[in-house]
């Protein structure tokens, strides 16, 4: 099946006489005949649920959706974004281990890698997205037991070239956790270039229409846990708590990833996502193929607007021909990238501030990525507690608007953007 098939037909095929769409299975849990019957559920002896903290059939029809969308053996749904980051990489790395990061990454992944997770013992290195080959290679070090980036940066939009961050994890026996929230699978997917774990906030384009918060981790099936075992013994050694069972060896390349995080993590962390949010999911999944081609054309003409337009002072989209990104972006995405565009006002701080007040189809909301038009100023939002200098060191200067372009007609998104630049 092509990706837009996929969209509406992947990971649900109904029999004779059942339901077209995938049942929300509301239920905690599972009826059993026999304790011995569940007693192979527990000890991973048959396949099964028996609890949704930790595994739910409707998750896992809308799951099996999106790993066929990213071309990938296994996926699970977790309850947000963050929830899918911190799994996918507390899955191979523990206290005492390292872990190499593009530093041009979503804020709030940021926060969990810097702060809490090296609370927990993980250190980072985190490196610029274009960093040389040489400096990437300086970051590694002997603990180190993943490489993680974003395809396109939330709110830096800086492409990311994941051939050479995959080379780098592989030269060192470690595989490439790639966030593909910004993209999603139709415009890039990121193992058909070397990544070997793909993981999504759906809260975003998949979800499209602001009504359910999720994530999703995706495996390759390409990693090969065993030969570097002495990296991974969370993978490639017993696990007591699963009375001996090596999942590297049980479930092989396609699926030991993800059922180490659904059997430890999820059983422990307990981040799974709602049935009904994964059903509302799938209803965004189905329309996400027409829906990024919107959102990409209009994203494109927004941006040109704004590139010609003289109160503009500067524009960030990496379909415009002069952004340092075009060609990269190019490469890894050539029908597309994104709806989402960052941008200065002339005048700064307030002339952003005027003109944001002014906007009357582009809502002020912390969200990127859906169908309404929205704008964010991180200066007074989500970076506030920076000083200006803070901000331009973050690269989220004190003039920058952060402008979701969403799929309303065009000419009602230029208007508005013209509108509220002449009150500027
Ligand atoms: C929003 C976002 C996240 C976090 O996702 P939540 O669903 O909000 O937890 C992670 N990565 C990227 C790129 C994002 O845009």
């Amino acid at each position: 099946m092509r990706t837009e098939t996929k969209c509406i037909e992947g990971g649900y095929n109904p029999q004779n006489g059942e339901s077209r769409m995938p049942p929300i299975i509301q239920s905690t849990t599972f009826k059993y005949d026999t304790s011995e019957d569940m007693g192979k559920l527990f000890d991973l002896e048959a396949s099964g649920y028996f609890y949704t903290r930790l595994q739910n059939p409707t998750n896992d029809m809308v799951a099996a959706k999106i790993a066929a969308l990213e071309g990938g053996t296994a996926g699970m749904l977790t309850s947000s974004g963050q929830a899918a980051n911190f799994f996918s990489v507390f899955n191979v790395a523990t206290c005492g281990d390292h872990v190499v990061s593009s530093s041009a990454i979503y804020g709030g992944t940021f926060n969990l890698f810097n702060v809490t997770m090296r609370k927990m013992g993980i250190e980072f290195t985190f490196v610029e997205p274009d960093c040389s080959e040489e400096e990437l290679e300086a970051a590694f070090r002997p603990n180190t037991k993943a490489v993680f980036g974003e395809t396109i940066a939330n709110p830096a939009l800086t492409v990311l070239d994941i051939e050479k961050f995959a080379k780098a994890a592989h030269a060192h026996g470690v595989p490439l956790i790639i966030d593909n929230t910004f993209p999603t699978p139709i415009n890039c997917r990121p193992i058909e270039w070397g990544a070997d774990i793909v993981t999504h906030s759906t809260t975003k384009y998949m979800d499209g229409h602001d009504a359910a918060v999720g994530g999703a981790i995706v495996d390759s099936g390409k990693f090969d846990w065993m030969a570097h075992a002495d990296k991974f013994p969370g993978l490639t050694t017993p696990d007591e708590s699963y009375h001996g069972i090596t999942y590297a060896e049980k479930f092989g390349l396609a699926g030991a990833f993800i059922t180490k995080a659904t059997a430890q993590l999820m059983r422990d962390f307990g981040s799974i996502q709602a049935p009904m949010n994964a059903f509302f999911l799938n209803l965004g999944l189905e329309s996400l193929a027409v829906r990024m081609r919107q959102h990409c054309e209009n994203g494109q003409k927004a941006a040109e607007f704004l590139h010609r337009h003289e109160k503009v002072a500067w524009v960030r989209y990496p379909g415009l021909p002069d952004d340092k990104y075009y060609e990269i972006a190019k490469k890894y995405m050539p029908n597309g990238s994104c709806g989402v565009i960052s941008f200065g006002v002339k005048g700064g701080r307030a002339a952003a501030e005027t003109f944001m007040k002014n906007l009357k189809l582009a809502i002020i909301a912390t969200h990127v990525a859906d169908a309404h038009t929205c704008v964010l100023h991180p200066a007074n939002s989500t970076h506030r507690q920076l000083s200006d200098e803070e901000l331009v060191a973050a690269g989220v200067g004190p003039d920058l608007i952060r402008l979701s372009v969403g799929i309303e007609h065009i000419d009602d998104i230029l208007e508005d953007l013209e509108q509220a630049l002449a009150a500027v």
